[in-house]
């Protein structure tokens, strides 16, 4: 039985995401408020939740082509033309995917070989050490701290690359702490990658949730990058469609008929009515973006000013994404056992910052997805019970 159930060497040192974890817990009790998953708690806009009906009573139930639909292709291309002033040939150079998720999955195993290193944000969203690890690569984290704004540190990164240095990963927003990277900071890294020939898989996800007149620069738009960059973007965060499953990457030909070799055997073909309703959602009325993105502002103020009145929590204002990433340093407990105390006793659901790499200990992340009066009411239970642990 031992040998039945012996899992392949690619899943050695790869655990249960640790968002999914207190995700499940939440789920089963009440009374709970989830600051825990990274979703918008908004439905998408009706025209797009129409056309994925009216895809369906036409008949567009079947496969479409690989790397997805024409119409959603040609409404990708227009899209990165007219905000960023990148021209993508819809034929070779986008491939729509299922989520970032797999975009930036497939793009590793399409380009890392055994023994290749990935460079990966630490803290960082969770799943780029698994998905290295599962195309056989190594996972090599970049040290990201706060006092440098939560931004790589140039030297670091560059200390960080050998031989062996294949891909790295770019996240910008960030997933979790919120910060956002300028222009020249993106160049920089650019730079880097150009003088040691890496692919950077540029995961913009979040290029919308942005706030304060910051604006969001597509890494693939800077000079000389196009043509080394897989820019990965997503329906889930933009238009609240995160389970609809649709996402995209943007790149040279080259690098996306790799990445389409490795999806065809895959998956075969995204779901077919959810490209309809995410081309409506790239071709309709952009108002709804700006709207949820008003109110998350509102919401990261609220979350930001309660939590700077909470002792023992040290917050900075992040730049762009929904989620808050507040020092616990001086509660001295460890981020997993924080959370788990605020889950029991609280009932608030949040996740560990060490659930992002190990220099993610000593925070918590915080996500203002959810509703202006049940974060008021989290931040009302956080205050009372965290007295308790100060004494
Ligand atoms: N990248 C980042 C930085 C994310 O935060 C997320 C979702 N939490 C994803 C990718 C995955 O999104 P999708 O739903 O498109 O797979």
């Amino acid at each position: 039985m031992q040998t039945l159930f012996r899992r392949a060497e690619r899943l050695r040192n790869i655990e249960v995401s640790g968002i999914r974890r207190l995700f499940a817990l939440g789920q089963d009790a009440s009374d709970v408020v989830s600051l825990g998953i990274g979703e918008p708690d908004f439905s998408p806009p009706q025209h797009v939740l129409d056309a994925a009906v009216q895809a369906m009573s036409e008949g567009k139930t079947h496969y479409t082509a690989s790397n997805g639909i024409l119409e959603l292709r040609e409404a990708l291309a227009r899209k990165y033309q007219r905000e960023y002033g990148l021209n993508y040939n819809p034929e070779s150079e986008i491939l729509v995917t299922v989520g970032a998720t797999e975009a930036v999955a497939i793009a590793l195993l399409a380009f890392v070989s055994p023994g290749d290193e990935v460079l990966v944000p630490n803290p960082g969203f969770v799943c780029y050490k698994p998905a290295v690890r599962i195309a056989g690569g190594n996972p090599v984290e970049v040290p990201i701290h706060e006092n440098n704004g939560f931004k790589p540190n140039l030297e670091a990164v560059t200390s960080l690359i050998t031989k062996k240095s294949r891909v790295i990963i770019v996240n910008s927003p960030n997933n979790p702490t919120g910060s956002v990277l300028t222009q020249g900071e993106l160049a920089e890294l650019g730079r880097i990658a150009t003088e040691n020939d890496l692919i950077v898989v540029s995961d913009e996800v979040y290029e919308k949730i942005i706030y304060d007149n910051t604006s969001h620069h597509c890494l693939a738009s800077l000079a000389g990058l196009r043509d080394r960059t897989i820019v990965v973007n997503s329906f889930s965060k933009t238009f609240a469609m995160t389970g609809f499953r649709v996402g995209c990457a943007l790149g040279p030909k080259e690098l996306i008929a790799g990445m389409l070799l490795v999806q065809q055997f895959l998956i075969a073909s995204v779901n077919g009515p959810a490209q309809y309703a995410a081309t409506a959602a790239l071709e309709g009325s952009q108002e709804f973006v700006s709207q949820m993105v008003s109110e998350f502002d509102k919401r990261r103020m609220l979350i930001h000013r309660r939590l700077s009145e909470i002792d023992g929590f040290r917050c900075t204002i992040p730049q762009g994404a929904f989620y808050v990433f507040p020092s616990i340093h001086d509660l001295q407990i460890k981020s997993s056992n924080l959370a788990q105390f605020l889950f029991k006793e609280a009932k608030v659901v949040t996740t560990p910052g060490s659930a992002f790499g190990s220099q993610g200990e000593g925070y918590l992340r915080m996500s203002y997805a959810t509703n202006y009066e049940l974060i008021n009411e989290a931040l009302d239970r956080i205050e009372t019970k965290t007295r308790r642990l100060k004494k």
